[in-house]
């Protein structure tokens, strides 16, 4: 019974490199650190510089690596590509994180509004996944994309139509993606967050009413923090999920219980 035996070795992400778009902040910023503390070196794609986060891995004694892009973008992409494997000579999982909403009744919504939650949550999305893919069959040893999914992927929510149209969408590109690609080494999987308390949520949050009837209905009795994103983060870049592909984990203190 060597230590190759122990399933907590199989968490492991010592020697791999993460890109993580969206991590200057919020759920990315701690899904980076989480990442880092499990041994990651880590590639941060943001519009602008995420200087906690890169003090926070750096702190950890993993390498951090800034590439500044706007996202809304798909034109970006090949960029980012080739900057990250000059910068670490490889990617061996990929986090989508970055993601924004509007909120306005479905009646007055915009096309802007429409257009650009597409653009960052579903249609960057699935062209981030696709150019590291390439470079994970290219590289030869699989990979691991884990998407940042929501409720709104399994409920219709209010006032958040583009929101609620990307992140189901979240959820069946990431089930699409995982047929193609299991066979190639590559999982694709989903996190959906509850309602966790970062910037996404700052309206919802200052809203007293509607931050109380959320909590109520909360079966853990607390919003999420961006640390509880960190173990089903490790754990879906890690070897102990190579059998779990297309799934999406909802880290939510039971709200799709109910
Ligand atoms: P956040 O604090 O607003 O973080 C969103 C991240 O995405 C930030 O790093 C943001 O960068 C980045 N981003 C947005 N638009 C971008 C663009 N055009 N180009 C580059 N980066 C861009 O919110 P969060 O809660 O941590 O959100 C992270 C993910 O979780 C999102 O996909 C969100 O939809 C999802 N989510 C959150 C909750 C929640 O309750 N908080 C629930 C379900 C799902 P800037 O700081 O520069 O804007």
């Amino acid at each position: 019974m060597g230590l190759k035996n122990n399933v907590l070795d199989s968490f492991a992400l010592t020697g791999k490199v993460a890109l993580i778009t969206g991590c200057n902040t919020g759920l990315g910023q701690a899904i980076a650190v989480g990442l880092a503390e499990a041994g990651c070196d880590i590639i941060g794609v943001n519009r602008s510089e995420p200087e906690q986060t890169a003090q926070q891995v750096s702190a950890l004694g993993r390498k951090f690596v800034s590439i500044r892009a706007e996202l809304g973008s798909v034109a970006v992409i090949p960029g980012i590509i080739s900057q990250a494997v000059a910068a670490c000579g490889k990617i061996d999982i990929l986090v989508n994180n970055a993601g924004i909403i509007r909120r306005t009744d479905a009646l007055d919504f915009t096309e802007q509004d429409w257009d650009d939650v597409m653009n960052v949550n579903i249609k960057t999305l699935f062209f981030m996944s696709q150019a590291v893919a390439r470079e994970f069959i290219r590289q030869g040893e699989g990979g691991k994309i884990i998407n940042i999914a929501s409720l709104l992927s399994y409920q219709g929510g209010i006032r958040v139509p583009s929101y609620t149209a990307s992140k189901s969408g979240v959820l069946g590109v990431t089930r699409l993606l995982a047929n193609e690609w299991a066979a190639k080494g590559i999982n694709v999987n989903a996190i959906a967050p509850g309602y966790m308390a970062t910037n996404n949520t700052d309206q919802l949050r200052s809203d007293e009413q509607r931050h109380q009837e959320i909590l109520g209905r909360i079966p853990a009795g607390r919003w999420g923090e961006p640390d509880d994103m960190k173990g089903p983060a490790v754990f879906l870049a890690s070897r102990a999920s190579d059998y779990i592909n297309g799934y999406t984990i909802a880290v939510d203190g039971g709200w799709l219980a109910r």
